[in-house]
């Protein structure tokens, strides 16, 4: 069977930022560290940090005063970040940078009297997340549907942000929808969007062309993921979302000519790794990789965390400031645009 890797596929930026910030925490300021929401959707990521000693929970209500708390990828509402403050937990802010950009865009449209609008999944955690970091009352819309009924006056002073696993493809409907109803509409420049979702989407849309069957390796509560798994088939192939090679069907392969294999940005290329391994066992493969951008994004950890060795003393208890909003700015390369990773302040 032939089988052809996407490229880029898998980890983010922001997933590797998010990772390596609950590893060296541990290593720093040693075991347990608490992490609100699982670090990224991913249970292969989340059972290896809880074996070296991270306590992943819902909530803040079980941890204990003045411990080292983390706040997922996906960021947290404003209203966790106080419970934080009053509990004296001492925050390191997870947040991918690019989900605190949402975060301060709205919070500027806000500020400058517009209503903001939301384009994103009610429940998704970057959604509930963003929403309570928007001041006033932000509107969630969902899909074309909704943004066709909205029930606003037609010169409504609006602005949208959106979620980062939407790409410029899938909201662009929606936003042309809200542009042709409201006239006095903003949101974000393009190139604002999530370098990551776009460019793994785009390379299942050309692999698609390519293939007689998906598999796209993720979690089921990963909406990237499933994203990939959706633009395969409405592409007109097969296309199945599994978390390793142990989830997989050999119905799903039987007489496919040529497979197509990606991953969720927040899926490690081991789990890539142990589904070709599962393939491998039902017959030959002959493997190649498409070819496609490189990746060279890094996000800077936070400064508590620059040093890796063991500090004198704990991390000072959360003040409210937000730690996620003012990295150093990513890394980037000519791969990706400046302007594409820029922060502002
Ligand atoms: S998918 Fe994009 S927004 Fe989400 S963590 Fe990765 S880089 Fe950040």
């Amino acid at each position: 069977m032939q089988v052809i890797l996407a490229q880029p596929r898998g980890f983010c930026a922001g997933v590797v930022r998010a990772i390596e910030i609950v590893d060296r925490a541990l290593v720093k300021y040693g075991a347990p560290v608490f992490v609100r929401h699982e670090i990224v959707h991913n249970k292969h990521v989340v059972d290896s940090l809880r074996r070296k000693g991270a306590d992943f929970t819902e909530s803040l209500d079980g941890i204990p005063a003045g411990a080292v708390t983390i706040f997922s990828a996906h960021g947290v509402p404003a209203s966790v970040e106080a419970d934080a403050v009053a509990r004296q937990l001492r925050v390191i802010d997870a947040t991918c940078p690019l989900v605190a950009k949402i975060h301060h865009q709205g919070r500027q449209y806000a500020a400058s009297g517009r209503r903001v609008i939301l384009i994103g999944h009610a429940g998704h955690p970057e959604v509930v997340g963003t929403l309570g970091q928007i001041p006033g009352d932000v509107i969630l819309v969902q899909n074309e549907a909704e943004a066709r009924t909205l029930d606003l006056a037609a010169d409504t002073a609006l602005a949208y942000v959106t979620q980062t696993t939407l790409s410029v493809d899938d909201t662009r409907a929606i936003i042309a929808t809200l542009h042709r109803r409201f006239s006095n509409l903003i949101g974000p420049d393009t190139r604002d969007i999530c370098y990551a979702t776009q460019s793994r989407q785009s390379a299942v849309r050309e692999l698609a062309k390519r293939v007689d069957v998906l598999l796209v390796v993720g979690a089921t509560n990963s909406s990237n993921s499933n994203r990939l798994r959706e633009i395969g088939a409405e592409s007109g192939i097969p296309s199945y979302l599994l978390a390793d090679g142990s989830e997989l069907d050999p119905a799903w392969v039987l007489g496919a000519r040529v497979l197509g294999v990606t991953a969720g940005a927040s899926a490690p290329e081991s789990t890539v790794e142990d589904v070709l391994a599962a393939l491998r066992r039902l017959g030959p493969v002959e493997l190649s990789t498409m070819e496609g951008r490189e990746e060279y994004a890094e996000f800077r950890l936070p400064a508590l965390l620059a040093d890796p060795t063991p500090p004198a003393s704990l991390p000072p208890p959360h003040d409210g400031a937000r730690q996620a909003e003012h990295p150093a700015a990513p890394q980037t390369t000519q791969q990706l645009q400046p302007q594409q990773l820029q922060l502002e302040d």
